[in-house]
């Protein structure tokens, strides 16, 4: 079964396509095939994976608006070994063109169906809002990864997050879980960031993962390069947090394979 998660925090700048384009890298070097679909008109992981978001002759966008289907929309992440349905700015419009569409919210879930044989793991890129276009990947997930930053903020947009999931699960796809909660860009010298990171584990137990993200340049530089870190520099702090990471979900896995 393939496992779709959409990478969420209404939160801007916490580290969501940095996780979604290097654990899509990660997953890859674990025999995995992936889809990393981009549903933020920013289009950071489009050019993260090496695409140039200003030539694309088919996006996520026309996918969302039925014009195109997956299949002719992605393209292949060259050196991440990935695919990826790209997205550049036209995806702002989207939001507009699907006002009087019924069924607004399943457009990328539906399409998705017809591609996700192919895939071991889908991870879908979310932009900074809790909007139509989040809410589209809200609703093709399975379950949703946080990546938060440990600092005093992290905490109160964290409520609003999960009562967006409570009632997205409530109302139009009841299957929609936690993953987990990712710490990210983390500075163990940091007193407050230790605080917040145990108060993290304190309310939310074993949907905290145990690798944490380190703060490290690798992380910030490979995206100029249009390359995931593990390409970009292998022995690198972040690329090895990213292989734990994409270790620690896989065994995970099948923890509750067995367990059933
Ligand atoms: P947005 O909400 O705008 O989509 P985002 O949540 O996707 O942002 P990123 O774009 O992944 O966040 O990260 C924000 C910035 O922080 C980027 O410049 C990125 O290179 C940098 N960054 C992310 N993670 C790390 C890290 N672990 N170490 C150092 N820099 C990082
Ligand atoms: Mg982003």
């Amino acid at each position: 079964m393939s496992k779709i998660l959409a990478i969420t925090n209404q939160k801007g700048g916490v580290g969501k396509t940095t996780t979604t384009v290097n654990l899509a890298a990660s997953l890859v070097a674990a025999q995995q095939r992936v889809l990393l679909i981009d549903l933020d008109p920013q289009g950071n992981a489009t050019m993260g994976s090496g695409i140039e978001k200003r030539d694309l002759q088919a996006s996520v966008y026309d996918v969302l608006i039925a014009r195109k289907t997956i299949a002719q929309a992605r393209q292949a992440a060259g050196a991440g070994g990935y695919d990826v349905l790209p997205a550049n700015r036209e995806l702002a419009g989207a939001e507009i063109e699907l006002v009087d569409v019924l069924n607004r919210e399943m457009r990328l879930r539906d399409a998705l169906q017809l591609v996700i044989n192919e895939y071991d793991y889908v991870l879908i890129d979310c932009p900074p809002a809790l909007n139509l276009l989040t809410l589209n990947g809200l609703c093709a997930a399975k379950t949703v990864m946080i990546p938060m930053q440990c600092e005093y903020y992290a905490l109160e947009g964290l409520s609003d997050l999960v009562n967006t999931i409570r009632k997205v699960r409530a109302n139009l796809n009841p299957v929609l879980e936690i993953e987990g909660l990712l710490r990210t860009m983390f500075d163990p010298r940091n007193a407050l960031a230790q605080q917040v990171s145990a108060q993290l584990e304190e309310h939310f137990g074993d949907k905290v993962y145990k690798t944490v993200i380190p703060r490290n340049i690798r992380l910030a530089e490979a995206p100029s390069y249009g390359v995931p870190a593990l390409v970009h520099d292998k022995t690198s702090k972040g690329t090895t947090a990213y292989l734990a990471l994409a270790a620690e979900m896989l065994q995970a896995l099948t923890q509750t394979t067995v367990a059933i």
